[in-house]
Parts: C-alpha cells; structure tokens; sequence
C-alpha cells in the first residue's frame, strides 16, 4: 500500500454509490437537460469574462504561485494573521475538526444568550454540520442567501457550492414559498418569489442576535478578512447584528492586499462570468460595540497538506469552474456525490476524508481534463483524480468485475492491432443491426435524439483516400 493510503484516516461508513444516484438523477430526462444546459450557459459565460482578459494564462500562474507559497509557510501566514487580526480588536479561535469549530461557534452563542443567528453562504459550516448542531440546541439558524435559504426550508442541502438550488425549477421553489412562506400557490415567476423571499429575510435580520459569514480570504499582513457575495446578505448581518462570527478554512489565508487583487479578478469570472462578485467586503476590525469573532478551522485539511499526491487541492478557491465544466456532474447532479463538495474538487478532497464512503468518487469522471482547464489556480484536478483511482484500486475498495472490466479496457487501449480489429467489429455490428432496434436503443439516450447514421468507411480509409499519405490513424 502507498504512503498516501496508509495515512488515510479509518472511518467506515456507507459508501456513497455514485452511479446509483446519478441513475436516479437520470431518470427525469428533463431535468437532466435543463441542468446540464444551465451550468454550460455559466460555463460559457466564464470563458466570455476570461476572453476579456489577455493575461488571464499569466494570472492563473501567479495565483497558483501565491497559493503554493502560502502553502508551503501556512503555519507562519496563520500566525501572523492572527496576531495583526487579534491586534485590531478581532478574538481569533482555533478549531481542530467540525466538532471543535460547533463548539466555539455554540459556546460564543450561548455566552451571549443568542437565539437568532442569520448566516451568509459558508461551505465550511456546511461541511461541519453547523446548521444541525445548532439548531439541536435551540439556537434558530437563518441562511441568508437566496438559494440556501430555499434549498433550508426544503430541508436538503446545497447541490452546489456556489448555486445551492441548480437543481430546482422555479416551479418547485414557488411551491417550497408557498408552504412556508405563503406565496399564492402556483406562483412561480422568479422576480416576485425574490421579492417575497427578501421581505422574509428582512425580518430575519432585523431579529438576529448575531451574524455568521464565510471568508473567501484572509490576509495575513493586516488581519483583515474578506467576504464576497452577489446579494449583500453577508454585509447586511454583519452590519446590524452585535455579534459577528467568521468560521475559515486555514487555507483561506494569503499574504495580503496586492496577492488578494490577483484572486479577486479571477473569482467570480471564473464562478459565474461577473467581473467581480457584486459585494467584496473587507472587515479589518469590529465596528464600535460589536464583537468580532473569527475561528480557524482545520478539520483534515492538515492531513491534505501532508500529502504530496494530494496537497495541492488545497489551493482551491471555491469558484465551482471545474464542477459546471465536468460533462458528469452536469449530468448526475451534485447530490449523488454524496458530500458537502461535489464535483471534480469535491471528488478529490473527500477520499482523504474518509476513503470507504467515498471510494466510488475518483471515478464520477471521464478524465477530459476540462476542470484543470479551467482551475484558476491550475489544480491538475485529473491527475489527483487518477492517483485517487489507484490508491482506491491499492485499497481492495473496488468491485472484481470493475477490476476486470478496467484490465480486460486496458488490455485492449495499449494493443493498435486489438483497437483496429474492435472498431471494425463494432462498425459491422452497427451495419447488421437492423434500423428500427438500432432506433429503440438510442431512445435509451433519448427519445428524441436521433441515432448518427453509421459511416460506410473508417476515418483511417477516409483519410488515406483524401490524403494518401498513410497515415495510420485507426
Ligand atoms: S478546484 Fe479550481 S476550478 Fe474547482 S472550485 Fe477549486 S479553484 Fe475553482
């Protein structure tokens, strides 16, 4: 076994069955469609905002350089941070795992007497299981962003961490307001489910006790920390509650304000297209009267760090590029990854979480490499994700006939003679077939996509006939 498993925690819990679920994703055709094609539209409008920016390559290079040189001094950045934040007035605490972090967050609350604590979008909270911890301990969690709040009252969580309600129709969210916020039933147009949402909210803050946001970065020469969102929510709890809380990722840390100009131009390009996300809020210190709270969270992601094949996942900024580029998660929906973080990011940071339960994630891909092309911060997303494979394979936590089915693939890809005679095959099987089975097995993709016509020569003999140079290109 490799050191990189040896050092994998041992947690068994089921396994997460990635297939299975996204067979279950697939059986609403419809809404397959319009999921892939929503995260596509997204897709397309990152690359229209990089287009805009010709050093976007020279950019990527050095936002990965800042990261791996933080990285690689992440205990001295941590400290200094917390030292220039402690010094403007802020009360840093530091928590081990989600556990530690629930504790703090809860003893802060109940210390105070708080009842009502609204949130903005934190994935970190999300992967401690905040909301639940709290709220088993009478404390009412309110998130505030549009989309976690709709995806709250259905009781389920994000299916993506930048769009939490990708996966809803706006029918299904007028349905959700109307039972919990009572809308008019059948109301379904965005603009007014907004409005209704935004008086609920209001009321929210105005009865809050105290606010919880994310920070997107921390910079470790001023102790200031940074918190962006596109509906102002974050900004609005911190400004009127008492008490601020900002739960972090120790990897949120960068050396300061000129590193930070680097990721704020490749941020929200890279999430949704935008220039800069609509609110970039910098909180250097608590506002007269009001306590400022920041805890610093670990929760294995020291672990990640100790690992080589692994430890640059931990540059990731939480743009969610490479997950609306994967062709799979746009196809099987972000809860059948079964974990806070989907997607090829998700599927290389939750292994290291616990191996067993998320041994089926490595391979919720097709290896096109779409996601590294995108990664702002040029994680090589596909190459971890092999290394994951075969660390996985190394682990005994892959099915026999898969095994058998990869060596018998394997065997037939490294032979040219053994792929020419099976595309031959294949092309002649599609010739025999008769066109009417041949249409009832495309229904299996679709109903209304049509099946190609089978071509009558190889690419091979059609280029050595146009070209004539021989090439063998079978
Ligand atoms: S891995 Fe890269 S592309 Fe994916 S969310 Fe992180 S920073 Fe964005």
């Amino acid at each position: 076994m490799s050191g990189a498993a040896r050092s994998l925690p041992v947690v068994h819990s089921a396994p997460v069955d990635h297939a299975a679920a996204a067979a279950a994703f697939n059986a609403n055709e419809a809404r397959v469609d319009w999921h892939d094609a929503a995260l596509w539209f997204v897709r397309e409008k990152r690359d229209r905002a990089v287009e805009e920016v010709p050093e976007w390559e020279l950019l990527r290079e050095l936002a990965s350089n800042i990261k791996e040189h933080t990285l690689s001094r992440l205990d001295e950045y941590l400290v200094a941070f917390e030292s220039a934040a402690t010094a403007n007035g802020a009360i840093v605490h530091w928590a081990r795992d989600a556990e530690e972090h629930n504790r703090i967050v809860h003893d802060i609350l109940v210390s105070r007497k708080v009842r009502h604590l609204v949130k903005s979008k934190s994935m970190l909270t999300e992967e401690c299981g905040l909301n639940a911890y709290l709220e088993e301990r009478g404390v009412d969690v309110v998130d505030t962003d549009l989309g976690e709040r709709i995806v709250q009252l259905r009781r389920e969580h994000p299916s993506h961490i930048v769009m939490p309600a990708i996966h809803l129709t706006k029918e299904e969210i007028g349905e959700t307001f109307a039972e919990h916020l009572g809308t008019p039933a059948g109301l379904s147009d965005p603009t007014e489910l907004t409005a209704a949402a935004r008086v609920h909210l209001r009321e929210k803050f105005l009865a809050a006790h105290a606010a919880l946001t994310g920070v997107n970065f921390a910079l470790a020469d001023t102790g200031g920390i940074i918190v962006c969102t596109n509906e102002g929510n974050a900004d609005l709890g911190m400004a009127l509650a008492p008490i601020h809380i900002a739960s972090m990722g120790i990897e949120k840390v960068i050396p300061g304000a000129n590193e930070l100009a680097v990721f704020l131009r490749m941020l929200a390009r890279s999430a949704t297209g935008q220039r800069l996300t609509v609110y970039t809020s910098h909180v250097h210190r608590p506002r007269e009267g009001q306590e400022l709270h920041i805890v610093i969270v670990d929760n294995g992601r020291s672990e990640q760090l100790g690992r080589k094949d692994f430890w640059r996942s931990l540059k990731c900024i939480r743009c969610a590029a490479c997950i609306n580029s994967c062709p799979v998660y746009r196809r099987s929906g972000g809860y059948s990854y079964g974990a806070t973080v989907s997607g090829p990011i998700g599927s290389v940071l939750t292994p290291g979480i616990d191996l067993h339960k998320y041994a089926a994630l490595p391979f919720a891909s097709t290896l096109c490499g779409s996601c590294t092309a995108v990664c702002p911060v040029k994680i090589d997303l596909d190459a971890q994700l092999y290394r994951w494979r075969q660390i996985v394979v190394d682990a005994g936590l892959v099915s026999v006939t898969k095994q058998l089915v990869a060596r018998a693939g394997g065997r037939v890809l490294a032979s040219r003679r053994l792929v020419a005679v099976g595309s031959m095959l294949f092309r002649s099987m599609l010739r025999a077939f008769p066109a009417r089975l041949l249409r009832r097995l495309a229904g299996a993709w679709g109903r209304d996509r049509e099946l190609p016509v089978p071509p009558r020569e190889s690419f091979s003999a059609w280029y050595r006939r146009e070209r004539g140079d021989g090439h063998d290109v079978a």
